[in-house]
């Protein structure tokens, strides 16, 4: 089921392509091995996007290729991949694999899941591994032709987003499938079609067996590509919230903030300002950190106590989801006890407040909760005024310069 477009039947133009991927295209070509553009390049391009990355596939083994350039570096353990580097630009050049689904001892017994997948194999095999059918397009540098496999052109026109095979098999191969299926959605606004969206509802829970780093390596992706709010409300849609946030919110208030979060990350993105998962992470758990955070209040231990067992529970819980390193829990907590010392912004404490280095963060995060709807008896307001009045503008500036 192998499709072969020629050059003059599509879109995809060597323009488009970086000089890096080109170079590397070119020389593996020129030492006689096969070379493709594949997966999301030639995906983005033919949609007539900016590809994040370029990523390679060529008939060369690992070692040759290694051995073909010298800015290359062989990675990886399981399977190994070769990354050449020009400047700040890396351009991954991954050699045909077979697909795994063939081969009975590469799979977990009981679950399906793959364990190795380290068979080299054809194109042909390559493309069969691959996940959705318009990520299985290869771009091949010797006449500038397309292949495409399993319909995938045709998917791409009608914005289908369809597995490659029977999608349960895939999805026990790999559940995080499930999620790159609502990432796409979101992403490209294409609709998942029937077979594949009708086996998330019933295999969804394989999510909660993927290694957490795994699964927050994901949530990245789906969060803070530049396309979070879509990719929210696809995983509300498939029921996969719950894979990733050990307790998201429930009330209006927390989904309206958490929605809030990424739509100003979504516009921070688009203008190419930078980001943290510190603060989406920070909405996402607010209610939670809220709820427990009241719990502690209401015994008699000492406030400043109280806050960092509700900010330590609360992260314990979601880490047993999906990890977050400390670099991003560490600044969600002081955002979350900023809170309190916003809202009272008492007269001994508005100096120390302004000079903390997540003030700004912070006085960003009670803004959302204001336009979520909670009543913080117009704190932001109140800080709103105050770094623009004489002595809090100066007070700011100083801060912000430290
Ligand atoms: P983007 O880079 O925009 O996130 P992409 O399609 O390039 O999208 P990558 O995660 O970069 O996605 O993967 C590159 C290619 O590798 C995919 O297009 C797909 O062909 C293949 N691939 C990646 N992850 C999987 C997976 N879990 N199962 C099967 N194939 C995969
Ligand atoms: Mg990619």
């Amino acid at each position: 089921d192998k499709q072969i477009i020629p050059r003059d039947q599509h879109s995809v133009s060597r323009k488009q392509i970086s000089s890096a991927a080109l170079k590397v295209l070119y020389r593996l070509n020129a030492s006689g091995y096969q070379a493709y553009l594949v997966g999301g390049g030639v995906r983005d391009l033919l949609l007539g996007g900016h590809p994040k990355d370029f990523d390679i596939a060529t008939d060369a083994h690992p070692e040759i290729v290694d051995g073909l350039f010298s800015n290359a570096r062989l990675i990886g353990r399981r399977f190994k991949l070769v990354h050449v580097r020009f400047g700040r630009e890396i351009i991954e050049v991954a050699t045909f694999r077979a697909s795994a689904d063939l081969d009975d001892e590469h799979l977990h017994e009981e679950t399906g899941r793959i364990l190795r997948d380290n068979t080299y194999g054809n194109q042909d095999e390559d493309a069969a591994r691959r996940d959705f059918s318009v990520n299985a397009l290869y771009y091949d540098i010797s006449d500038f032709s397309i292949h495409a496999y399993a319909n995938g052109l045709e998917d791409l026109n009608n914005k289908v987003l369809r597995l490659i095979g029977d999608p349960a098999v895939r999805y026990r191969e790999d559940p995080v499938r499930m999620l790159r299926a609502a990432r796409f959605a979101a992403k490209l606004g294409f609709t998942v079609d029937k077979a594949a969206s009708d086996a998330i509802y019933e295999l969804g829970e394989l999510l909660a067996g993927v290694p957490s780093a795994r699964l927050f390596d994901e949530a990245l992706k789906l969060f803070m590509s530049g396309y979070g709010q879509a990719s929210w409300k696809q995983l509300e849609h498939f029921n996969l919230l719950q894979y990733l946030l050990a307790e998201g919110p429930q009330a209006p208030t927390g989904l309206k903030l958490a929605l809030l979060a990424l739509a100003s990350t979504d516009s921070r993105v688009a203008a190419d300002k930078p980001v943290t998962p510190a603060f989406i992470y920070a909405a996402f758990l607010w209610e939670a950190f809220s709820k427990a955070h009241r719990k502690m209040l209401a015994t008699d231990v000492a406030p400043q106590d109280a806050f960092f067992a509700a900010a330590d529970s609360t992260v314990a819980r979601q880490l047993m989801t999906t990890s977050i390193p400390k670099r991003f829990t560490l600044p969600m907590k002081e955002v979350w006890g900023l809170q309190s010392r916003l809202e009272r912004h008492s007269k001994r404490n508005v100096k120390s407040c302004l000079f903390h280095p997540r003030f700004r963060a912070a006085y960003d995060f009670l803004l959302l909760r204001e336009a979520a709807g909670e009543d913080t008896e117009g704190a932001g307001q109140w800080w709103t005024d105050y770094i623009s009045s004489d002595e809090g503008k100066m007070l700011h500036d100083e801060a912000q310069e430290k």
